[in-house]
Order: C-alpha cells, then sequence, then structure tokens
C-alpha cells in the first residue's frame, strides 16, 4: 500500500521519526485495532491510534462510562454503545481510521476477553499506579493472560489519559515490530515509568529455571 499525497502530509510527523518512515506508516494504516473500553484511558488511547492513522473499531456491547469525554466521545455519548460511536467519530477524526470490519490487534481496559490477531495491550491498574502489559504474536499468550488475570481496571481521571497515551505508543510499537515481544509497565504518579514483573505460564516457568547439577 503506498501512500497518497494527502497522507504523507497528514502524517509527516511521523513519518520523519527514523523509528516509523514511509513503510512504518503504512504498516500503521493497514493494521487495525478493535478496542474494549469505557473509560478515559482507552478512549485516550483510541484517539490517539486514531490520530496516528490505526483504523479503530470498538467491540462487545458496552457503553461510554463518565470519564470517557475527550478527544474522540462526549459528554452526550456517556452511555452510548463504544461500538456505535467509536464507528462514527473514529473516521470523522481521521477518514483513514474507519474499521468497519473491526479487524486487527486488541487494545482494552481490564478486565477483557482476549482473543484474535495481536498485537494485545492491556490497560491496568492496582489502585495506586497505572499499567500497561502487551505481546505481539510472538510473545507468549499464556504468560499474558496469567499476568493480567492478576490485575485490577485502570484509572480513571488524568493518569488514566496518560496510560492511554502511554498504550498508543505501545501498540503503534508493537505494529512497526519494535521492543519486547511481551512486557509490561508501571506508570508511577506523576508521571515515572517502571518495569512490571510479568507472571509467567508453567510452560516458561520450567523452561527458565536452572538445570540440575
Ligand atoms: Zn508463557
Amino acid at each position: 500500500m503506498a501512500l497518497r499525497e494527502d497522507q504523507i502530509l497528514r502524517y509527516s510527523r511521523q513519518i520523519l521519526l527514523r523509528e516509523v518512515g514511509g513503510r512504518g506508516q503504512e504498516a500503521l494504516l493497514s493494521g487495525g485495532a478493535r478496542v474494549d473500553a469505557t473509560g478515559a484511558s482507552g478512549l485516550t488511547a483510541a484517539a490517539y491510534l486514531v490520530g496516528g492513522g490505526t483504523p479503530v473499531a470498538g467491540v462487545g456491547s458496552l457503553t461510554l462510562g463518565p470519564w470517557s469525554p475527550g478527544f474522540l466521545a462526549s459528554s452526550d455519548d456517556v452511555g452510548q454503545p463504544v461500538a456505535s460511536t467509536l464507528a462514527r467519530e473514529a473516521p470523522a477524526l481521521n477518514p483513514d481510521a474507519a474499521n468497519p470490519e473491526g479487524r486487527g490487534g486488541m487494545i482494552a481496559e481490564l478486565p477483557s476477553a482476549w482473543s484474535g490477531e495481536a498485537p494485545w495491550v492491556a490497560l491496568c491498574g492496582d489502585g495506586a499506579r497505572a499499567g500497561v502489559v502487551f505481546r505481539s504474536a510472538e510473545g507468549c499468550v499464556w504468560c499474558f493472560g496469567e499476568t493480567v488475570r492478576h490485575l485490577g481496571s485502570p484509572p480513571d481521571g488524568a493518569l488514566g489519559g496518560a496510560l492511554g497515551a502511554l498504550g498508543a505508543v505501545v501498540f503503534q510499537r508493537l505494529r512497526l515490530g519494535l521492543g519486547p515481544s511481551l512486557g509490561g509497565r508501571w506508570l508511577v504518579p506523576p508521571g515515572t515509568l517502571e518495569e512490571m514483573e510479568l507472571r509467567r505460564c508453567s510452560r516458561c516457568a520450567s523452561r527458565q529455571e536452572p538445570s540440575a547439577p
């Protein structure tokens, strides 16, 4: 897929980044995201993905929560289905971001049911910190599941918005083939990033144990 002139203009700031470039921008435009979220973090992530050229679709039957208004949803959308709101607002913000087939990776606020194509990006929290857990197609699906199973919902408000921006960058990096295939980060208020220790599935854990002498 070659970029059109209007797309080169729209994404010029991203294309100029060494890690993105023309090829990377084409990858962002051709790979979609399914969004399962009702709050500040998921809707902020969706807005950043839309702005960057990722086609975005809402999945599931959830309705938008009180913290969802922002770049994409307005206060009138609170209580409306996520899927229909994103189907209307994503292409309004960026015509390239329409995703009527609901294809692509998944970015979701916990708790969520994970399935389908990678990348998967989970937005979560532990009561004090905001967290993101991610895997590419090469990352172990069971380690991802074991980790997110023990984590709670993401925060709303400003910390949730910051988490959403981080989640969108993580999703885009996985789309570009950058970074580890499995990982997690804590966003500690007011704005420090820390490595998150992931839980291991039994198979990966046994593989990592030192061999007996
Ligand atoms: Zn594993």
